[in-house]
């Protein structure tokens, strides 16, 4: 990939990346030119394998995003690899089902550790570098159909979306004079372990796919255009937005 598309010579940190959509983000990045280092808890190996197979490096720092203050130490592994982390995806994500009323703490604490937290202090410890560092960078944090809307039975995740597209916000508005964008996805409905228990529901699964203009739900190749776009030079001058990537769910 060419010209204002390209990530040739840049290394991106995307946490998450041995499934699911953070695998997805994370060779579409390889395939504009980046370099990777995925961040989880378990080997990802096949995103590896598709990573080496376009030619470009590939750096796996285990982590438990449940706790966050691991966020300096996986900066500093990334940064023994690289020389910088020109890109980061605030990717991996966890939801826990149950109603309202008999919600549980730990489910609420896990959920907005890993899918809040983390996103917060991985965001600050790379920020911290580029800044000292004087480069530009991109962060894309995923967001959700539930940044927007209320959904069922999803109270914390619902807390940690919002929360997420909120900090985007904020953290776009103090990080722009540094030239660090910071933007997010907003995934709707995508095949992936997330949404197996929804797709195993043949009523909600029918509901969903009904009001999707788009009639299918999304796979993970369909985020690589907005996580590149929000990855190279050609989103310069874009902070601070929560871009759906939806199938049109919003729009309906
Ligand atoms: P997924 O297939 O379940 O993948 C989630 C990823 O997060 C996995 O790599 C998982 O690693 C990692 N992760 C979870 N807890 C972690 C922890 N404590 N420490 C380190 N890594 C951890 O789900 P997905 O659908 O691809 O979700 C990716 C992101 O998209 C999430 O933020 C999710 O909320 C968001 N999203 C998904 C959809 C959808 O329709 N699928 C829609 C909107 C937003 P392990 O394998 O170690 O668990």
């Amino acid at each position: 990939m060419t010209g204002a598309f390209s990530l040739a010579g840049k290394t991106a940190l995307v946490t998450g990346a041995n499934a699911g959509l953070g695998r997805g983000m994370a060779v579409a990045l390889a395939a504009a030119g980046a370099d990777i280092v995925a961040v989880g808890r378990r080997a990802p190996d096949e995103t590896e394998a598709a990573v080496a197979a376009l030619g470009r490096r590939f750096v796996f720092v285990a982590a438990d995003l449940a706790a966050p203050r691991a966020a300096a130490g996986i900066v500093a592994d990334a940064l023994r690899a690289f020389e910088s982390v020109d890109v980061l995806v605030n990717n991996a994500g966890i939801i826990r089902r149950q109603d309202a009323v008999a919600f549980d703490e730990p489910d609420w604490d896990e959920v907005l550790d890993v899918n809040l937290k983390s996103v917060f202090f991985l965001s600050q410890a790379v920020a911290r570098r580029l800044i000292e560092q004087r480069r530009p960078g991109k962060i894309i944090n995923v967001a959700s159909m539930l940044s927007f809307q209320g959904g069922v039975r999803v109270a914390s995740y619902t807390a940690s979306k919002s929360g997420v597209a909120g900090l985007t916000k904020l953290l776009a508005n103090e990080w722009a004079p540094h030239r660090i964008n910071v933007n997010a996805i907003a995934p709707g409905y995508f095949v992936t372990d997330n949404t197996t228990a929804l797709r195993a529901d043949a009523k909600r699964n029918a509901e969903i796919l009904s009001r999707i203009p788009a009639g299918r739900w999304g796979e993970p190749a369909d985020l690589a255009g907005a996580a590149v776009f929000l990855a190279s030079p050609a989103s310069d001058y874009v902070h601070g937005v929560i871009l759906p990537v939806d199938g049109g769910w919003l729009a309906r």
